[in-house]
């Protein structure tokens, strides 16, 4: 199967194209055009103007995508679109777009849950082999899942306020550092000392694989503050608190993951695996810490390259793949949805963050 994959869920516009079977797949081409710029002088993506950049760049980003993939809209078997969850125009953007092609080229369309695209990204990259645990830690989510199948998931738990992502980026802008603030704070971490500022570690008390990071960018609001009183915020200060802060977040998604990944063992003890998938994915310490706890527990990590961690067409178009692979298909029909959890149980749950 050849498909064409196109994602608008938030502010990067992504298409591409992957062949193969389910468990066995290639990325043919994968184009992103992010908005980080569009958006700068916000603080934060704006919903209408992330809507409207979609709208201009699809077409050009698909056609970009194919001609990498050196293919022609006859060379596809069907076109798969991120359908939510998301934000509502740029969803609708990118389902109006692949409505379009695959009507105008007679090609069958799936609607593809932008979270299924993070969660089976290790399939794509790794080939990796179900059931597996998975920890989705992004802008706008963070959530242990059980990957039962394409179309199978328990959420074990999550965040029950912000996302680790959203955390990241707004410490960021607390301390006047450029957005994405993952990369940012990561950056000045590396030569911050941990130990400076002691944060919390939200919820590590209570049992459970519940999480909360909204406590931490107010701890860093507060320890700025109190720098500040004295001589200003100094290089060193900055650092020290991008530190302590990231080093919390490691020892929470840490332990927590420790938690999920026994509840996951008892039940799948012939299966070790954990992968992890989203935009925070990219950061390195955290990637170490969760490296450690598979090790202690005798687990398999997987970790995507960087490139498919944060939004792209073409985890869509994979997860697409697997639902044509079985004969499922949507038709003209198919809407945006602003929420759509993975866990159909768990509907109107917290932990989506956003
Ligand atoms: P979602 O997938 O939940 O809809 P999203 O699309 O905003 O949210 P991604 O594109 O998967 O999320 O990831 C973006 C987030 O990842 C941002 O919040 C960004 O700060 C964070 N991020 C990127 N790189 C790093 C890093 N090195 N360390 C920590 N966070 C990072
Ligand atoms: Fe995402």
């Amino acid at each position: 199967l050849t498909i064409l994959g196109l994602e608008s869920s938030c502010d990067d516009t992504g298409a591409a194209v992957v062949r193969g079977q389910p468990g066995k797949a290639q990325v043919l081409s994968s184009v992103v055009e992010g908005q980080t710029s569009l958006h700068a002088a916000f603080g934060g993506v704006v919903p209408e103007i992330a809507a409207r950049a979609h709208a201009e760049r699809l077409d050009d980003v698909v056609r970009q995508a194919l001609s990498q993939a050196g293919l022609g809209l006859r060379d596809l078997d069907g076109i798969a679109v991120t359908a939510g969850p998301g934000l509502i125009g740029g969803v609708m953007s990118g389902v109006m777009c692949a409505k379009g092609i695959a009507l105008g080229a007679g090609l069958p369309l799936i609607g593809v849950n932008h979270l299924a695209g993070h969660a089976l990204t290790p399939r794509l990259t790794d080939g990796a082999v179900f059931p597996y645990l998975m920890l989705l830690v992004s802008g706008g989510h963070c959530q242990f899942l059980l990957v039962r199948g394409p179309d199978e998931y328990r959420r074990l738990g999550g965040t029950i306020d912000d996302a680790p992502g959203e955390a990241f980026d707004k410490t960021a802008r607390l301390l006047a550092l450029p957005q994405p603030g993952g990369p940012s704070v990561e950056a000045e971490a590396r030569n911050g000392d941990a130990k400076r500022f002691r944060f919390p570690r939200p919820l590590l008390d209570r049992e459970g694989c519940d999480m909360s990071f909204s406590g931490l960018k107010t701890a860093v609001l507060r320890m700025r503050d109190q720098v500040m009183e004295g001589n200003g915020l100094r290089q060193q200060d900055r650092a020290d608190l991008c530190a302590g802060f990231q080093a919390a977040v490691v020892d929470v998604l840490a332990e927590k993951t420790r938690r999920a990944l026994a509840l996951y063992l008892a039940e799948n003890p012939a299966q070790p695996m954990l992968a992890v998938a989203g935009g925070v994915a990219a950061n390195k310490a955290i990637r170490a810490g969760l490296e450690t706890v598979c090790a202690d527990m005798h687990t398999a990590f997987t970790a995507p390259p960087l490139a498919l961690c944060t939004d792209n067409g073409a985890m869509i178009a994979y997860a697409g793949l697997e639902r044509f692979a079985r004969g499922e298909r949507d038709d003209m029909t198919l809407a945006a949805r602003p929420r759509w959890p993975l866990d159909r149980s768990s509907a109107g749950m917290l932990g989506g963050g956003r």
